[in-house]
């Protein structure tokens, strides 16, 4: 929305496709559904040249100027751009732990949204559980909506601590933060539980209980500390994992950050990406928040607007720089967030060996280690050897799981440029038909 506004209020024709209803993504989604406000038709009243096509999917990319995009209501179309900006976002970091797959456990993100856009949750009784401030508006959600709440946080208060000095540069965040404290203490989420995880999640056909372990500076259990908890819900959250199937398709430069597990596309500081035309915003470039995702969308739209000759250079500066001086300040913080609270070693050793690691294929720990003895170490040779990654979700859950654990076990090397796992198009699920009608010849 940011990229777009700008670019239109440069004086460019803009489409924006998402296959969300409303607009905005993920944060401002949620509220929106709580609210009820915000529709695409909103957006297109403030900006009369952006065509907003909303629950429409972009599939593929057939060619470096074009995107193939279809939806139930108006079917496929192939459509031309001068300029394309990728902010396609993030989903959340799975982590397989004994017991994940069992009815009333979710990603923390599926939770919020279900908490802030339908007032319920997966359970009552709920545990969230994982690492980082991001476990706080998930249960300041549930809270909200009636469920008694524990938090059980990986990373430690010392932690916490040490993100004092970078917040405090931050007014509005620690406004943000003091306000989760504020909610957690009006809700009575009391239980906080630091510097431990969820080592397994009982129950027979349902959530019934987990157990949970202290852990050491490396996530990993402290034998003896294994305390059983009752919980009819439970939320598991690692952080987000940008989505970089369509910057990838696109051919775009991809390096990953193996301190903390990170893939980002790489763009320089007008957001271009390695590919002439293609911007990137937001979370693809690096998991960083609301900020700098809308303050990175301005960058891009405006200098999108430069190189396609709409706006002049001297323009381009004057509004450009002020973002760019704001995008650098915001990334401190989340640059100290990014590494303090990355993944350890401890979570990829959660799993046992009859752990589901691929849900849609349902290939257990067991499987891709096996595959890993008689094959070379590559995404590929897990691939094909068990389907890991081949199913619906074409990779996205497993798929940074495999790579941490092929890390840890394996000393496996990221290759450097692209994604480890392969993309092809239809990067999104569509019908048949939409591939035809796409595609065909006399279209
Ligand atoms: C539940 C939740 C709560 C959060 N709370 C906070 C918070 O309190 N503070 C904070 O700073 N950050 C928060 N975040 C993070 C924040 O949402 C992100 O930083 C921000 O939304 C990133 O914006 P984005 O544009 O990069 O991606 P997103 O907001 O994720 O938007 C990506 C959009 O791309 C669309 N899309 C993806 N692929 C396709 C495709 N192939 N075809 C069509 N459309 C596609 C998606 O539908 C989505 O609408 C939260 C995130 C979540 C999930």
């Amino acid at each position: 929305m940011a990229a777009a506004a700008r670019a239109a209020n440069a004086g460019m024709a803009v489409t924006i496709v998402d296959e969300g209803e409303s607009l905005g993504g993920q944060y401002y989604r949620t509220r929106r559904l709580a609210t009820g406000r915000g529709s695409p038709r909103e957006f297109t009243r403030r900006f009369p040249s952006v065509r907003v096509l909303s629950e429409t999917v972009l599939f593929d990319a057939p060619t470096s100027h074009s995107a193939a995009v279809w939806s139930q209501e108006h079917g496929a179309e192939v459509l031309s751009y001068d300029a394309v900006c990728v902010a396609t976002g993030a989903y959340d970091r799975s982590v397989p732990v004994p017991g994940w797959t069992l009815p009333g456990v979710l990603t923390a993100g599926g939770a919020h949204t279900l908490a802030h856009g339908f007032r319920t949750g997966p359970g009552r009784r709920m545990v969230v559980a994982g690492a980082g401030p991001f476990l706080l508006p998930v249960a300041c959600g549930l809270a909200a909506i009636g469920c008694s709440v524990e938090l059980v946080d990986a990373a430690s208060t010392r932690e916490y601590l040490r993100g004092v000095r970078p917040a405090l540069r931050n007014a509005p965040l620690l406004a943000e933060a003091s306000w989760y404290g504020l909610q957690l203490a009006k809700h009575r989420v009391h239980l906080y539980r630091s510097g431990r995880v969820i080592t397994r999640i009982h129950g027979e056909g349902r959530v019934e209980s987990v157990t949970i372990q202290d852990v050491d500076s490396d996530w990993r259990g402290v034998c003896g500390t294994e305390v059983d908890v009752a919980a009819d819900g439970v939320c598991l959250s690692f952080g987000f994992v940008p989505q970089l199937e369509l910057p990838h398709l696109l051919g775009c430069s991809i390096r990953y950050q193996g301190e903390s597990g990170d893939f980002a596309v790489v763009v320089d500081a007008n957001m271009r990406t390695t590919i002439e035309a293609v911007f990137a915003a937001g979370e693809t470039t690096g998991i960083a928040g609301v900020r700098v995702s809308r303050v990175e969308g301005q960058i891009a739209g405006l200098t999108a607007a430069f190189d396609a000759g709409v706006i002049t250079r001297t323009r381009l500066q004057s509004e450009v720089e002020p973002l760019q001086r704001v995008a650098r300040h915001l990334r401190v913080f989340s640059e100290w967030m990014r590494l303090a609270f990355r993944p350890r070693p401890g979570l990829w050793e959660l799993a046992e060996p009859n752990t589901i690691v691929c849900r849609c294929e349902d290939v257990d720990l067991a499987q891709v280690d096996g595959a890993l003895a008689a094959n070379d170490v590559s995404l590929s040779a897990v691939k094909s050897d068990t389907r890991a990654g081949m199913g619906l979700c074409q990779g996205r859950v497993c798929g940074p799981y495999i790579v941490e654990r092929l890390r840890e076990t394996h000393a496996y090397r990221v290759p450097d440029g692209h994604l480890p796992w392969s993309v092809r198009p239809p990067i999104r699920r569509v019908p048949l038909s939409a591939w035809m009608q796409a595609y065909s010849e006399d279209r």
